[in-house]
């Protein structure tokens, strides 16, 4: 109908406008189809080339997947010595999970869509938790490498033999390639692709490496990063990236709401804690706040009072939070009562910063009356990212932010890009003090609800230089919170 905006029209859409496909089974995995009950931003919808695209992909998985006839030919490649002569139907990348869970979320949405892209069946490393976290996106297969993969890629490091960076360094492959090696074509490629890559790992993002990748059957990747804004930056796959994303800014959004659905033991801490909390509430603000200063003496366990400042200041400068009356309440009996509330939900490690707002909000009344709670989750301390329930406990909160209505993040943290990627809101982002005080202005409003990439190559692959890459197209750009990193807008 016409007079329902877009949101109103397929708020309730199970489907997420035709991410999800329809015969999953409803009971193993519950947050699959209620995920769209709980977010009612529903402003970005998915073109139906990408749709078209993820049902290919989808095909794909199952014909080339664990236990397949293809699988197990392609399985045989790797443990023969001759493989290069062998043919394979089937292209695999392999991604060996790391790293904490936002950063884990962003690495396999880039590794997805580089698979998609270059029509290659994304398994993962089925030791990390995966299985406990997410309920399988695919139907019908499995995304985790089954146990009996042959090769020994735990001790794959930058420089092995087969990883893609040490190959370039010793002109196994590319321009300068020895004349003896011209046609070779290794079963596997090792893609080290982690923040602390270097210059010939990094060559991965040039059009002619890509080029010479396209004919290896096994891709294993490892990374810690969000990379999709430097495959935007290679000419071969821009037509399709504008193909399936005519808004560019929504890539990791719909990507995450296609691939991401907790299991259900996640899923049921995730509603029960809104339902109890948050549901309630005229308005629900997010706060995740993440620290990365190294704790001195004077500040223990994680408490900053500069943050502390940081977090009012923005969130009551941009009007999220109501300012707090300086008159005390039984000065003040006659206060304004406005009868609304808000509840702000807080994630972060340490419990000092919930406890002191809260603290500031049940002191003094609010000046135009509104009530103000406060909640977290849980206050972890240490990050302990090889934890199965620690980590159940941080894709908990991740999703509780993405349900708020306003969120202000960390700059820097991929736990706060996860949480706004889902929610698709665009966040206040607060800056990274550079000298223990608070920055000014404290937060900002995001440029996109884009992650981002946060160590990207800087060298421009055309004119074998290094180059400002955050100026080569309108659509990729400097990122707000990392200056040297990329971001899709
Ligand atoms: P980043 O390091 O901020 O980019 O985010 P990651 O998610 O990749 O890694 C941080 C990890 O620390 C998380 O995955 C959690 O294990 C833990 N962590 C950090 N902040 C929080 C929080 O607010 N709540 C919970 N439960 N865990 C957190």
């Amino acid at each position: 109908p016409d007079d329902l905006t877009a949101s109103q029209y397929i708020g309730y859409d199970k489907f997420l406008g035709g991410l999800l496909q329809e015969g999953f089974d409803e009971v193993s995995c519950r947050s699959r189809y209620q995920f769209a009950r709980y977010h009612k931003n529903f402003t970005r919808i998915p073109s139906s080339y990408l749709l078209e695209r993820l049902r290919r992909q989808e095909a794909l998985q199952k014909k080339c997947g664990p236990g397949t006839k293809s699988y197990k030919q392609a399985v045989k490649l790797l443990r023969s010595s001759q493989g290069v002569n062998m043919t394979t139907d089937c292209n695999y990348l392999f991604l060996t999970v790391h790293a904490g869970l936002g950063n884990r979320m962003l690495e396999i949405a880039s590794a997805f869509l580089y698979a998609l892209l270059t029509n290659r069946i994304l398994l993962l490393d089925r030791y990390q938790e995966i299985g406990d976290l997410f309920c399988e996106p695919f139907p019908g297969t499995s995304w985790l490498m089954p146990s009996d993969f042959p090769l020994n890629y735990g001790e794959f490091t930058q420089s092995s033999p087969e990883s893609y960076g040490n190959m370039q360094q010793n002109k196994v492959v590319g321009d300068n390639t020895d004349r003896s090696l011209a046609g070779f074509r290794p079963p596997y490629v090792f893609l080290y692709l982690d923040g602390n890559y270097e210059f010939h790992d990094k060559l991965f993002f040039c059009e002619d490496d890509q080029q010479f990748l396209q004919d290896v059957p096994w891709l294993i990747m490892r990374t810690d990063m969000y990379f999709i804004p430097s495959l935007f930056l290679i000419p071969s796959y821009q037509d399709e990236l504008s193909r399936l994303f005519p808004e560019k800014d929504a890539v990791f959004h719909h990507l995450a709401r296609y691939l991401f659905h907790p299991t259900n033991s996640i899923w049921y801490s995730v509603k029960g804690y809104y339902r109890s909390y948050l549901a309630k509430a005229n308005k629900t603000v997010g706060i995740q706040i993440r620290i990365f200063e190294k704790e001195g003496i004077l500040q223990k366990n994680g408490r900053f009072p500069y943050v502390l400042e940081q977090i009012l200041s923005c969130a009551q400068n941009e009007k999220l939070l109501p300012e707090i009356s300086m008159k005390d309440e039984a000065e003040a009996p006659t206060a304004t009562k406005n009868n609304q509330t808000i509840a702000v939900l807080t994630t972060s490690l340490s419990s000092w910063y919930s406890d002191q707002i809260q603290k500031k909000y049940s002191e003094h009344p609010t000046v135009d009356g509104t009530r103000v709670e406060v909640y977290q989750p849980s206050h972890e301390e240490y990050q302990r990212s090889k934890n199965k329930k620690h980590n159940m406990k941080a894709l908990a909160e991740i999703y509780l932010l993405s349900m708020t209505d306003v969120l202000i993040t960390s700059g820097f943290s991929t736990f706060g890009y996860a949480a706004q990627g889902l929610s698709g809101l665009t966040p206040w982002i607060m800056f990274r003090s550079e000298n223990h005080a608070m920055p000014d202005p404290p937060c900002r409003r995001a440029m996109s609800i884009e992650p981002c990439f946060h160590q990207a190559p800087f060298y421009d692959c055309k004119a074998k230089r290094n180059a400002d890459l955050g100026k080569m197209v309108p659509f990729v750009r400097h990122c707000e919170d990392v200056s040297w990193g990329l971001k899709v807008v």
